[in-house]
């Protein structure tokens, strides 16, 4: 059966990124494409986006008033590995999304004053789409992605322009939820009824993604583990009764990753390509690493970071733990930018140990690659972590991960303990609650691992020889749409 599926999502690579959520947002068409499954895109009208459509870009639908803003639905295409590419809608908004800065904020990094009024436009104008008002767009389903795409699925349930369509919402991260007072309800145009505990109120103001969750289908999270954590307050930050509620609707499909970009063997960025059954030609990638982040060589493993510099990645805790990394004789080169704090601390720890610890604060896509194949050892001592990604490119890579024991972490990394040493299938090392000590243990654990190059090797060859390509997940997907579709 072929079915056509509306994505709606904020971001999706190659044309704008701020994480993991682009990478699988540009990653499904394809993925569904591998099961008869035709995917169409859905991305509000950034500089960066309506750039790619050329001069005169096909116009499918205007929208004198959409909350108060003329637009027009534009047609593109979007695609990474694919020749042709995937459809794509483009919200033109230019008074909502026309302009320099981030996505979401600022080039300072503060969020814009009227992200609610982005967000439900985009969400009005999906509603739309779904529900059949342009002229010669028809679908079968909608699916939807985190908060800025959730309010889609609540102007279809709550004001449909046509019929209600089967509806996925998948979080990406519970910790974001595009909050706001209950002030704005009139300008979104919703019947009163939507203003309701099982609608888009939340403890008296409104909630766009659990206006999303409460309106779709199915709930999907990007693991299985996250999808049992997010029941719990800690991890399901408010929304954790909606999720419990609705537990039968809830299930975690762990995100893939692009096999075409994400391949030691064919890698462009880097300088000496490499495979499983080769990992000696991963020595010019260090030699390569070090000289860019100005280390020292050295006998034990060089840890790399690839990371927003945040709390939720436990950023901090590693921070505390740096000079006990470069005391039992790890090297660290870190990429990332996030909270100034942070990155003047990060830079304070370079300063005391130069030539074992290298710090660039940015953000290089180029560089992340170079990194995984000239590291030993990857860190993600993350808080919580819905899928994660990085983890995944280090098993690629041949780059050891070396990772908190929660949400995709846990689903992803086979720790090596003795018995996962024995059976051979171990990939990484994983440590229980994020807490210097536990980071220091599981460091120290790291560098003895180092140390017996063998082992250290199985392990490597282990992790490069799992799969994450898109192929279960695609299945996945594709299984949960047609459960969805199929007619009685
Ligand atoms: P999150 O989406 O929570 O930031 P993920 O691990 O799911 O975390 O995805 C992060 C994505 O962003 C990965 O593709 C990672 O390689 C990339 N990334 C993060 N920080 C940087 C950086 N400073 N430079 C290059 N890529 C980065």
């Amino acid at each position: 059966m072929s079915l056509n599926v509306l994505s709606v999502a904020s971001e999706a690579v190659p044309l704008v990124k701020t994480g993991g959520l682009a990478d699988v947002v540009g990653a499904l068409p394809e993925a569904l494409a591998a099961h008869g499954m035709a995917m169409t895109t859905m991305l509000p009208g950034y500089l960066a986006v309506t750039a790619t459509l050329g001069k005169k870009p096909k116009v499918l639908h205007k929208w004198e008033s959409l909350l108060g803003e003329p637009a027009r639905l534009l047609a593109g295409k979007i695609g990474i590995s694919s020749g042709e590419g995937h459809a794509l809608l483009v919200l033109d908004a230019p008074g909502l999304f026309a302009r320099e800065g981030g996505p979401y904020g600022d080039a300072t990094g503060r969020d814009w004053a009227d992200n609610w009024k982005r967000f439900a436009a985009f969400g009005r104008a999906a509603a739309d789409v779904a529900g059949g008002a342009v002229k010669g767009l028809s679908f079968d389903l909608v699916h939807a992605h985190d908060w800025q795409a959730g309010m889609a699925l609540a102007y279809q349930r709550f004001a449909p322009a046509g019929p209600v369509l089967p509806s996925v919402i998948t979080i990406h991260n519970m910790a974001f939820q595009g909050h706001y007072g209950a002030d704005l309800f009139p300008a979104l145009g919703l019947p009163p009824q939507a203003m309701a505990i099982d609608g888009i109120e939340y403890h008296g103001g409104i909630s766009f993604l659990k206006a999303g969750l409460a309106s779709a289908s199915r709930i999907t999270t990007v693991s299985p583990s996250y999808a049992r954590e997010i029941r719990e307050p800690g991890f399901g930050m408010g929304l954790e009764g909606l999720i419990r509620a609705r537990e039968s609707e809830v299930s975690g499909i762990v995100n893939g990753i692009d096999a075409a970009v994400w391949n030691p063997a064919s890698d462009p960025a880097l300088k000496a390509p490499f495979t499983a059954k080769a990992l000696g030609k991963r020595a010019a990638n260090a030699r390569a690493l070090e000289a860019e982040f100005g280390l020292e060589k050295g006998d034990g493993p060089l840890f790399i970071v690839i990371s927003r510099l945040t709390w939720q990645k436990g950023m901090d805790v590693l921070l505390e733990a740096a000079d006990h990394l470069v005391g039992i004789g790890g090297r660290l080169a870190l990429l990332g930018s996030g909270d100034a704090a942070l990155e003047s601390g990060f830079h304070a720890a370079a300063a005391r140990h130069p030539g074992r610890i290298g710090v660039r604060i940015g953000y290089d896509e180029a560089l992340s690659h170079r990194m995984l194949a000239g590291g030993d050892a990857i860190l993600v001592p993350s808080r919580f972590e819905p899928c994660g990604l990085t983890q995944l490119y280090g098993l690629a890579y041949g780059c050891v991960p070396v990772v908190s024991r929660t949400g995709g972490l846990a689903d992803t990394v086979i720790d090596a303990n003795l018995a996962a040493r024995l059976a051979g299938v171990a990939t990484g090392v994983q440590f229980d609650g994020v807490r210097y000590q536990t980071l220091a243990d599981a460091l120290t654990r790291t560098v003895q691992l180092f140390r017996e190059p063998a082992a250290w090797r199985r392990l490597q060859r282990a992790g490069m020889s799992a799969d994450f390509s898109w192929g279960n997940s695609g299945k996945a997907y594709a299984d949960l749409y047609k459960s969805l579709t199929v007619k009685p």
